[in-house]
């Protein structure tokens, strides 16, 4: 069984994630490492290298695989850097962050799906959940170098940009309830500049600063 999943694994990163132009081999790695059938609901697990998001249980969502390795290539991880992620959900994104980056900070609204993802991340020492409005970000461990939000939001919040490391990359989608453009926020001193990366479909960012 676990065989089958590898499988499907390698073919996931060729198929879906190579051949649209990811290049970040650190990136590939990653993908064709992490179980993502552990984390999407046990009855879904055969769908779980399919070529879109699937539903996780309180009206939220895994992201695509593909939507997942372009927007961790869009943070340029080297390996040293300390990252905010907003969005736990299932905890898939975070693991690759963790195998990607030195520290993982990642914020859930949701208890429950936070609960859910700290236990399936327990083998890495490098993660830490809380629960939250991750659009105040996370101010006691800031700056970090790279900052993810996995669900839409309505413009880019403040603390999250005063919370970004000088030469720190924000990746985030911004637009309406049901249709955003991904954009990367590179930040030079007090200077951010913004890169649009491609359209796409989040579930909304919740809170102050959000929806
Ligand atoms: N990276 C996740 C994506 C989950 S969907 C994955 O691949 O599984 C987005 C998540 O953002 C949801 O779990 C939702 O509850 C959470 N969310 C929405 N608004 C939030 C906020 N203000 N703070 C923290 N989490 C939020």
């Amino acid at each position: 069984m676990n065989e089958d999943y590898g499988s499907l694994r390698l073919r996931m990163v060729e198929r879906q994630i190579r051949a649209r132009g990811v290049k970040d081999e650190r990136v590939l790695e990653a993908m064709r490492k992490v179980p993502r059938h552990v984390f999407v609901p046990p009855d879904l697990a055969d769908e779980a290298y399919e070529d879109h998001p699937l539903s996780i249980g309180k009206g939220q969502t895994i992201s695509q695989p593909y939507m997942v390795a372009l927007m961790t290539e869009a943070l340029e991880l080297k390996g040293d850097e300390k990252v905010l992620e907003v969005g736990t959900g299932s905890g898939y994104q975070t693991a690759i962050l963790a195998e990607l980056a030195r520290e993982v900070y990642s914020i859930e609204r949701i208890p429950q799906l936070a609960q859910e993802a700290e236990r399936k991340l327990e083998e890495y020492t490098n993660v830490h959940i809380k629960v939250g409005n991750g659009t105040l970000g996370w101010p006691e461990e800031a700056p970090f170098d790279a900052i993810i939000v996995t669900a839409g939001a309505p413009k880019v919040p403040g603390p999250l940009k005063a919370q970004l490391a000088d030469g720190g990359r924000l990746v985030i989608p911004v637009g309406s309830e049901f249709h955003q453009v991904l954009y990367r926020i590179r930040r030079r001193r007090d200077t951010f500049s913004e890169e649009a990366l491609t359209s796409c479909v989040f579930v909304p960012l919740i809170g102050e600063e959000g929806w």
